[in-house]
């Protein structure tokens, strides 16, 4: 088990491979998936010690259309990034997110199907909600 977060994680993306997408973030789009690591990811990572599989993190324009993802999505900033927990339901992941006092922007119930977390240094509004 990968025991670190890397930034590769948080860029790979099935679709732009298959569609022959350079996802390539800039400087600042990498600086918003190092700080979505530092404060996010990996703190749950560590607490959670369970392998935890990222399903999509940041997205350019291209790949963000192509995961039918909204037009001001965060995942176009690397400020986003979808994952699962291996042997826990996602109500489950954002109950322990919740009670570990991990900071975040939005943490959000998608559809039963993953989590999505976002940080946003110094503007983190703290909303929790679910989407079917
Ligand atoms: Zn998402």
């Amino acid at each position: 088990m990968n025991l670190n977060f890397s930034v590769s994680e948080l860029i790979h993306s099935d679709n732009a491979i298959k569609a022959g997408i350079d996802n390539t973030p800039t400087i600042k789009e990498i600086d918003n998936l190092l700080n979505l690591i530092f404060y996010c990811l990996q703190p749950i990572r560590d607490k959670l010690k369970k392998p935890m599989i990222i399903t999509s993190g940041y997205r350019n324009m291209k790949v963000n259309f192509l995961a039918g993802g909204k037009a001001n999505s965060q995942h176009l900033k690397g400020q986003a990034a979808d994952f699962k927990v291996q042997g826990l339901k996602v109500q489950q992941i954002i109950d322990f997110i919740l009670e570990s006092g991990i900071e975040f922007d939005q943490l959000i119930n998608e559809y039963d199907k993953w989590v999505h977390i976002s940080y946003k240094k110094g503007k983190n509004r703290k909303e929790v909600f679910a989407v079917i």
